[in-house]
C-alpha cells in the first residue's frame, strides 16, 4: 500500500509545520528540519517579552534546559511568540537557546494556541516523543522541580511528589536553615547559631527590596514581631532575600529588627522551590517541632495582625468563631465610601470565598461586604461608613460601630 504525502509526514511536523515551511529557527538563525525533533521530548513555551512573569519565568526555563541539554536529554524547546513585532520577538528570543517558530508566521502561533487552549502565558506544555501532550503545566513542573521533572510522565511526577511528602514530613528547622558551611543566621549585629531557633515558631519571610507589596508589608510584621516580642512569645522570624544586588539587600534588612539569611545565600533558591514560593512576599510559618504550620502567613497577618499568633488550626478556628459571632451583629447591607452601590455582607457560606480586598489590595477570606452587581469587595476592617450628610442616617450609626468592632478585632 502506498502512503500519501501526509501519512509520511511525522507527527511533529504535522504540528508544527506550515504550507510553506518544514523547519524552525534556532538562536544562530539557522533553519533545523522539523523532522530532527522526531523521538524527542518537547516543550511548547508560549511567552511574550512584555509580561513580567514570562521575563522571570525565561531564564530559570534556560538553566534547566542547558543542564538537560549537558545531560543528553532527548529533549527541545519550541518557542511559540505573542510578541507585538520582530523587534521585540528578537530581543526576546535573544535570550533563548532553543528553537522558535519564526514571528511572521502568526497563522501557525494562533492554531497552536488554540489547539492547546492556551489561556494565559507562560505556558509550557510538554509533549512524549509520540507527541500526546502530557503535562499542561509545564511553568509549575520547572520551578518546582528544575531539571528533575524530566521526561515529565506522569510516573515521574508521582516520583517526585512522593520525595516531597517525604522531605516535608521529616523536616526540620536544621534540615531547612543550615547548609555544610554554616551553622548560623545572621543578626543585625553578631551571627545567631540556628540552634537558637529551634522549639520556637520561626517565620520564614521572603521578601526584597525591589517588590512594592513586600515594603508596603514590612512595617505590618515588624509591629506583629515587636508586639509578641513584649508578650514574650517564643516566635522569630528569618529573612530570606530574593534581592537582586547587595545594597537592595542591605537597605530592605535595615528596616527588619529580626534575624537573617547572608545575601546571595545558597539556600535561599532551594527554599524557594522547596515552599513553592509563588510571588513574595511570602511569609511560611514553621512550628515549634520543625513542621511547616501554614505558608499562609502573609494573609493570616493581614486579616489577624499578632492574634493570628501562633498561626495553628485551633488559633484559626478560634478567630473564626469569634468572627462569626461578631458578624452577626452586623448590618447585612450598607454603603461604603467610595462604592456607588449597596454591599451585602457575605460569609465563606453565604456567596463569600476568597478575595482581594478594593480597599487594601490584600488577600480576604470569610467575612467580607461584597457588592453583587459589580463583585467590588473589601474586608470587614476596611470598610468606612458613609459621610454624615448622607441621607442614609440609619445606616451611618451602624456602619461606625461595625467599623470600631471590626477594628478592634483586627488589630
Ligand atoms: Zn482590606
Ligand atoms: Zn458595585
Amino acid at each position: 500500500m502506498e502512503l500519501n504525502a501526509e501519512d509520511q509526514k511525522s507527527h511533529y511536523s504535522l504540528l508544527l509545520s506550515s504550507m510553506d515551511r518544514d523547519f524552525l529557527i534556532s538562536p544562530l538563525g539557522n533553519q533545523v528540519k522539523i523532522d530532527e525533533l522526531e523521538e524527542k521530548t518537547i516543550g511548547l513555551y508560549f511567552s511574550a517579552n512584555w509580561y513580567s512573569q514570562c521575563q522571570s519565568f525565561t531564564p530559570v526555563l534556560a538553566g534547566v534546559y542547558n543542564q538537560l541539554k549537558q545531560q543528553n536529554a532527548e529533549f527541545e524547546i519550541v518557542f511559540i511568540s505573542s510578541d507585538e513585532d520582530q523587534r521585540s520577538f528578537d530581543e526576546f528570543y535573544g535570550t533563548m537557546p532553543w528553537l522558535a517558530i519564526p514571528f511572521s508566521d502568526l497563522k501557525s502561533k494562533k492554531s497552536l494556541t488554540e489547539r492547546f487552549q492556551i489561556e494565559g502565558i507562560p505556558s509550557l506544555v510538554i509533549l512524549d516523543p509520540c507527541g500526546n501532550p502530557i503535562q499542561t503545566e509545564g511553568v509549575d513542573l520547572i520551578y518546582r522541580y528544575c531539571d528533575r521533572a524530566f521526561p515529565f510522565t506522569l510516573e515521574r511526577i508521582t516520583e517526585l511528589e512522593a520525595e516531597e511528602r517525604a522531605n516535608h514530613a521529616s523536616q526540620t528547622l536544621e534540615k531547612l536553615l543550615l547548609t555544610n558551611s554554616r551553622d548560623y543566621v545572621i543578626g543585625q549585629k553578631e551571627q545567631v547559631p540556628i540552634s537558637y531557633l529551634v522549639g520556637k515558631t520561626v517565620g520564614l519571610y521572603f521578601s526584597a527590596q525591589w517588590c512594592p507589596p513586600c515594603v508596603k508589608f514590612t512595617p505590618r510584621l515588624v509591629s506583629v514581631y515587636n508586639n509578641l516580642k513584649e508578650k514574650e512569645e517564643d516566635f522569630e522570624v528569618v529573612f530570606l532575600s530574593i534581592d537582586r544586588d547587595e545594597a537592595g539587600y542591605l537597605e530592605c534588612y535595615r528596616a527588619m529588627p529580626w534575624l537573617a539569611l547572608p545575601f546571595g545565600d545558597e539556600s535561599v533558591r532551594a527554599l524557594s522551590r522547596y515552599f513553592n514560593i509563588q510571588g513574595i512576599p511570602s511569609l511560611i510559618i514553621i512550628g515549634p517541632d520543625g513542621k511547616t504550620v501554614t505558608k499562609e502567613g502573609r494573609n493570616l497577618i493581614n486579616l489577624h495582625s499578632e492574634m493570628a499568633y501562633p498561626f495553628t488550626q485551633s488559633q484559626l478556628l478560634f478567630l473564626q468563631e469569634r468572627e462569626d459571632e461578631e458578624a452577626k451583629s452586623y448590618p447585612r447591607y450598607f454603603h461604603h465610601v467610595g462604592h456607588r452601590h449597596i454591599l451585602n455582607l457575605v460569609s465563606a457560606n453565604s456567596g463569600g470565598g476568597p478575595f482581594i480586598c478594593c480597599e487594601c489590595d490584600e488577600q480576604g477570606f470569610g467575612w467580607a461586604y461584597q457588592c453583587i452587581e459589580c463583585g467590588y469587595e473589601v474586608h470587614l476592617k476596611c470598610v468606612r461608613g458613609v459621610d454624615k450628610d448622607n441621607p442614609e442616617k440609619e445606616h451611618v450609626t451602624t456602619v461606625n460601630a461595625v467599623c470600631a468592632r471590626s477594628n478592634g478585632l483586627m488589630e
